[in-house]
């Protein structure tokens, strides 16, 4: 894809607005999202114009067949530039600690991380608004070219951890940034967005009424099914899930960091539910290669519940479609909450137009 396609600037415009209330028509969002947090040296990767191009949650995924899977970080896009002309920028440690793991098979391209380091930090999550049972912080870095640290090295914030490359399941050269907490038996990845808050207070968006929304775009009062469009600015990264409530004993919650807590070795789920009674569809490709999905909407998966319905934001941003399949005939609106990693949480009453 092309670096200008990749910058392309999103706006808001038509049935977007009424969504997203007070984000003015002039009002434009960028995807991937510039990242001036990044601009420290102690951050990763270390090279200029870094954008977040994938994020923490369900998404589209390219492929001969395409499918959903849970996307478990946030992928940072390698400019290719003189300096690094194969993007191979070096990556940087978030904190100090030491090298939790280092995984440099002889074929890193048969393994989906690729070369990869995980770092324990000395900082716990509870600096960072999680619970005491969180323990410290880990972080990720995947699809390594080169690794310079070896396992039980301590490194300080900033440290040098090797180069941002394409190995393992990718085709592009990009870090993919995890963190985790460690539950006793294993890592159980977390929403970066509770890193990255903390770091530089303003940069990134909390979730709120001026920059989400959500509305019901179909309902079939016969067959009682529902489908509400949830949908946000670009750079409103903490957002985790939704409850729904179809009246009283009635709500459905869906938690991606919930979901990274139950899922074990295999996050690619291919068509299968994540969530029970709620589907979710991601409006987006939203992977390294970031893209709208009417972009080539013959690549959504076969089943897709919106498929045939008229999308009115031309420039879709980032969002889900939920289908809710028992809505009982009483009911005349859905309660969707929208709810943040970082505690935010927005009520909005859907009516079920018929
Ligand atoms: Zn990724």
């Amino acid at each position: 894809m092309k670096l200008k396609t990749l910058l392309m600037a999103f706006t808001f415009f038509g049935a977007s607005l009424t969504l997203v209330s007070g984000v003015e028509a002039k009002e434009s969002v960028q995807w991937p999202v510039r990242n001036p947090l990044l601009k420290k040296k102690d951050f990763v990767p270390s090279f200029k114009a870094r954008i977040v191009s994938g994020v923490y949650g369900p998404r589209l995924k390219w492929g001969a067949t395409p499918r959903y899977d849970h996307h478990e970080g946030w992928d940072f896009y390698a400019f290719y530039d003189a300096a690094y002309p194969r993007g191979h920028h070096p990556v940087h440690a978030v904190l100090s600690g030491k090298v939790f793991q280092v995984i440099n098979p002889p074929n890193p391209d048969r393994i989906e991380t690729g070369r990869k380091i995980v770092v324990q930090h000395k900082v716990s999550w509870s600096k960072f608004g999680a619970p005491k049972s969180w323990g410290p912080v880990f972080s990720g870095y995947n699809h390594m070219n080169s690794i310079a640290v070896t396992q039980g090295q301590a490194i300080s914030a900033g440290d040098v951890l090797g180069k941002a490359g394409k190995t393992g399941y990718t085709r592009t050269v990009h870090l993919h940034f995890n963190c985790y907490r460690h539950d006793g038996k294993r890592l159980v990845n977390v929403n970066p967005a509770r890193l990255f808050s903390k770091m530089k207070k303003g940069w990134m968006q909390k979730l709120s009424s001026k920059n989400a929304g959500a509305r019901v775009i179909s309902y079939d009062k016969s067959s009682g099914r529902a489908i509400v469009r949830v949908q946000m600015a670009n750079n409103c990264l903490s957002f985790d899930g939704v409850t729904v409530s179809l009246g009283s004993g009635k709500d459905r919650h869906i938690s991606f960091e919930g979901v990274s807590a139950v899922l074990r070795d295999k996050r690619d789920t291919g068509n299968k539910d994540l969530f029970p009674k709620l589907r979710l569809y991601p409006l987006r490709f939203n992977g390294g290669e970031a893209a709208n999905r009417l972009n080539d909407p013959k690549r959504l998966p076969s089943g897709w519940p919106a498929r045939s319905l008229p999308v009115a934001e031309k420039q879709a941003l980032l969002g889900w479609d939920i289908v809710v399949d028992d809505v009982p005939e009483a009911c005349k609106a859905l309660t969707v909450t929208l709810r943040g990693v970082l505690g935010e949480k927005i009520k909005k009453k859907c009516p079920l137009k018929r």
